[in-house]
């Protein structure tokens, strides 16, 4: 894309006359053109040393919870919040699940721009998605409605290492980060940690300057044990361990200062138990209706009925609020996709939704943690810390909403943002 430009071939006079030139020249000459190889190279170091290129390393903790940062075991979280920013909380998107949230962290769009309206969805033209259907997790056509930081950052020349973030593994609009990974549960934390190792070894030109890292561990134990479980803190202790890990080899290769860390997480988690569960049958006769997700957003379409009369016997149904597409509040920013179902309903903070069928088969799965509600329930509130030379350092800031951290990073490496829900503003602050 970029022409070259070469300078002009010597012509054969001008290297007869430097070669004569040179014959004649006195040792002071030779002296004084070394010096000024020396001072140019040094001055070039220094430029070049100006003109670092900003890497960015993004960690995901999904599921990690502002609260638990007050655990003792969260130590190096703590340490590198201190150093840089950190934010009281990260709000998330609705709904507070984990694909609609780790899209919005790369592309700056809510849901209903971005088209990842939830973990389990339904399409018209693509039919069914969901976190385990390999064949939509990988089909760009399910991503292309927002474009992801790391098509922004390829567009200008910049490469990028998404390990298992959501959407990495797709071909979106033709583009895929430089480096990605097939997702697997079973991917041992060190191997993960060795992949940011060997992304950061690499030399220009193939040296990604952005490089995320995915911990699920959290999330997987906040649901098991709920968000105050002996499980959990354990698990925050396990992730802590794994950044301190990260850290130490970062200031192993000197690089620890010239990185900027971010870490974050998609959403909270809120404790559940199989006694705050309510059941859609024994409201409404289940064959008149088709669910697409359950649970704690129920989002469904009559089976050929009426959509009001359905929605007539839905609101006698306790602790879950249903609304007609089109008419959720403008501040869940939910309404115009067509992946979104013609229903939704939001149960309360710590609520379930289920069939009796399926609780009566397993209780034991209410039990525990959930995220998915309201994203202005505390509970659901994520975390942001930034750590780094674009960072400043020892600021705590107030909480923010997390479609700003596109035209974050889009600041710090300098680039055009395409159109997205996000503002600089709201998040200049936290940048030197
Ligand atoms: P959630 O149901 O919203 O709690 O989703 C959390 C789960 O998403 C994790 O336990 C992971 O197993 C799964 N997950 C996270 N990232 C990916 C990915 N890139 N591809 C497939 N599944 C994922
Ligand atoms: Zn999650
Ligand atoms: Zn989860």
């Amino acid at each position: 894309m970029h022409m070259q430009h070469q300078p002009p071939a010597p012509q054969p006079d001008d290297w007869h006359k430097a070669t004569a030139q040179s014959r004649r020249s006195p040792p002071k000459a030779a002296l004084a053109a070394l010096l000024l190889v020396c001072a140019t190279l040094w001055a070039f170091q220094f430029d070049l040393f100006r003109a670092a290129p900003p890497t960015v390393i993004l960690v995901s903790l999904d599921g990690f919870h502002p609260d638990y940062l007050a655990w003792d075991s969260a130590a190096t979280l703590n340490e590198l919040g201190a150093e840089g920013v950190r934010a009281e909380f990260l709000k998330p998107i609705f709904p507070t699940k984990t694909f609609p949230n780790h899209y919005t962290l790369v592309t700056g769009r809510y849901a209903e721009n971005h088209g990842i309206v939830a973990n389990t969805m339904q399409d018209a033209t693509l039919g069914r998605f969901s976190l385990g259907r390999r064949a939509a997790v990988v089909d760009g056509r399910w991503w292309d409605d927002a474009e992801p930081i790391w098509i922004t950052l390829h567009k200008a020349g910049i490469k990028s290492a998404m390990f298992f973030w959501p959407g990495s593994e797709a071909e979106i609009n033709g583009i895929r980060p430089a480096y990605y990974r097939t997702f697997s549960t079973d991917s041992l934390w060190d191997a993960r940690i060795n992949w940011v190792m060997d992304a950061l070894k690499r030399g220009a030109p193939e040296r990604p300057q952005l490089i995320s890292l995915y911990f699920e561990e959290v999330d997987t134990a906040g649901h098991a044990y709920g968000p105050r479980g002996a499980g959990t803190r354990q698990a925050v202790a396990n992730v802590d361990r794994y950044l301190t890990h990260l850290v130490a080899r970062l200031k192993e290769k000197n690089l620890f200062d010239n990185v900027n860390l971010i870490v974050t997480s998609d959403h909270g988690m809120a404790a559940t138990s199989r006694d705050s569960v309510v059941f859609l049958d024994d409201f409404v006769d289940l064959d008149s209706v088709v669910v697409t997700d359950w649970d704690p957003i129920l989002a469904m379409d009559p089976a050929g009925g009426d959509t009001d009369d359905l929605l007539a016997d839905l609101q006698r149904m306790p602790h879950v609020t249903f609304h007609k597409k089109g008419e959720l509040p403008e501040r869940l920013h939910y309404n115009s996709h067509e992946r979104i179902r013609s229903i939704i309903g939001i149960a309360e903070v710590g609520w379930r939704i289920s069939s009796r069928g399926y609780f009566n088969s397993n209780p034991h799965r209410f039990d525990g943690g959930n995220h998915g509600y309201d994203p202005d329930e505390p509970s659901m509130h994520g975390i942001f810390i930034g750590r780094g030379p674009a960072f400043k350092t020892g600021k705590v800031v107030a909480g923010f909403e997390n479609v700003h951290i596109y035209a974050l990073l889009c600041a710090i490496f300098d680039v055009e943002p395409a159109e997205n829900d996000g503002n600089l503003d709201a998040v200049r602050d936290l940048l030197k």
